[in-house]
């Protein structure tokens, strides 16, 4: 499984960047995950729009979808040219009205993601997570090797059995350990560590990162707890699990 962050910024991409999110692939299967702003263009580094096989969208916060206007776009422009549509399905949850706009004509096609348990090559699982909007953490797994994405979360205990012994943690570190307890919904680096120790994962990736600071003082903190490889997630960079 290759794993490509697209973008690692909440909230809104600095320059020439991108909102959290990640390209997958496994045997020539190209998974989006997540699609806020930025996300298009920095996908285009890597493959055309007509390569991507599915897309998932943990919630409906613009830093997670600002960029499925586009993507619409780009699919039918494509597609035009093509002479042929490939739709394009789009898995996410239907606990919001956001989820009917995901579906353009025969270009993208909206699918619940609780319906869904494979996806090409993924078997993916979800949970809720401690977010101010309706959000899914989703697990990814294929040839032995597992991935799991918190999305945007808060502390929430039930990560620690959904991430368990995963071969990669992603995990969003919005806050430094300052702000731990007074903005809910998102994590501290600290606790993205105690979250990768506890799961006993064996590497963690940070990534919706914050505007401000060092984000260096994000690992620095996670570190207190997980004493294994952890990383702030690295843009275009190809991280293997094999
Ligand atoms: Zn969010």
């Amino acid at each position: 499984m290759n794993i490509i962050p697209l973008g690692i910024w909440g909230g809104y991409p600095k320059a020439n960047s991108a909102t959290s999110s990640f390209l997958i692939e496994e045997d020539g299967f190209y998974l989006l995950f997540d699609c806020g702003s930025g996300v298009l263009s920095s996908l285009q580094n890597h493959v055309n729009i007509q390569q991507l096989d599915a897309v998932i969208i943990t919630h409906y916060h613009h830093d997670h979808i600002a960029d499925i206007g586009a993507l619409q776009y780009a699919k039918l422009i494509q597609n035009q040219l093509a002479g042929k549509p490939k739709t394009l399905p789009v898995y996410a949850h239907n606990q919001d009205e956001h989820f009917q706009t995901i579906t353009f004509k025969e270009h993208m096609k909206a699918v619940n993601i609780s319906h869904a348990n494979q996806i090409g090559p993924f078997a993916i699982e979800t949970i809720k997570t401690n977010h101010s909007a309706f959000c899914l953490a989703v697990r990814i797994e294929v040839n032995g090797k597992s991935v799991v994405f918190t999305a945007d979360t808060g502390w929430e205990p039930a990560l620690i059995e959904f991430s368990k012994k995963a071969d990669m943690l992603i995990s969003e570190a919005n806050l430094y350990l300052p702000y731990e307890g007074q903005i809910p919904g998102h994590m501290t680096g600290r606790q993205a560590g105690l979250l990768a120790k506890e799961a006993g994962v064996e590497q963690l990736l940070l990534t919706h990162l914050p505007h401000f600071g060092e984000t260096e003082d994000l690992v620095k903190e996670a570190r207190q707890h997980f004493t294994k490889h952890v990383s702030l997630a690295e843009p275009g960079k190809n991280y293997v699990l094999a």
